[in-house]
């Protein structure tokens, strides 16, 4: 039963790692000087322990603009004092996994559940086919399950039938802390 337990805590923190704030990098490295603590998760995710450290940064590139010139962004970490290990957070700007933030793939994936095509979304944004293509392909896989997720959490959400409505309503209601919360549930964003 203890093994269980133990197992339950870890799937249940081990992706808690997006912060419900922070939407742009400006944001994020104003925060950092003047509300570190708004970072600081509140168990280890881990072994769950009650009260980390804050142990330095990393460096992220995550400045997509035209001179980067915000790169390399930190990242805060925290260790545990009770098993040792180490985690991060991020802001909702910075995906676990995407060097492109949350607001600009929301922004493409907008267009192409509303029947852009492809090669249009990609123009007008001015990204790569075969960046467009791999978000697009990653949505519908993802469908089932994170709409499973968002619907149980987002009641709003449960009128919505069908691939194009359901994720038409995440984009105008949940926004970018969608994938936030998906993070919290224990699920693999991008
Ligand atoms: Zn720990």
């Amino acid at each position: 039963m203890s093994t269980k337990r133990r197992t339950n805590i870890k799937n249940k923190l081990a992706m808690h790692r997006i912060i419900f704030a922070f939407l742009t990098l400006e944001q994020h490295l104003h925060a950092l000087v003047t509300t570190p603590r708004s970072y600081r998760p509140d168990r280890c995710p881990h072994c769950g322990f009650g009260c980390l450290w804050g142990y330095g940064f990393y460096d992220r590139k995550a400045d997509r603009g035209a001179d980067g010139d915000l790169n390399p962004v930190a990242v805060p970490r925290f260790q545990c004092p009770s098993c040792r290990r180490t985690c991060s957070r991020l802001p909702l700007c910075i995906c676990p996994r995407r060097w492109y933030g949350w607001a600009l793939q929301q922004q493409v994936l907008q267009r192409l559940i509303a029947g852009a095509s492809l090669r249009r979304a990609a123009a007008i944004f001015a990204l790569g086919y075969h960046t467009v293509q791999r978000w697009w392909r990653w949505l519908q896989a993802a469908h089932e399950n994170f709409s499973f997720h968002l619907r149980s959490r987002f009641a709003l959400l449960g009128r919505s039938v069908g691939f194009t409505a359901i994720w038409l309503a995440v984009c105008s209601k949940c926004r970018y802390a969608a994938m936030a919360w998906l993070d919290r549930d224990g699920l693999a964003v991008p």
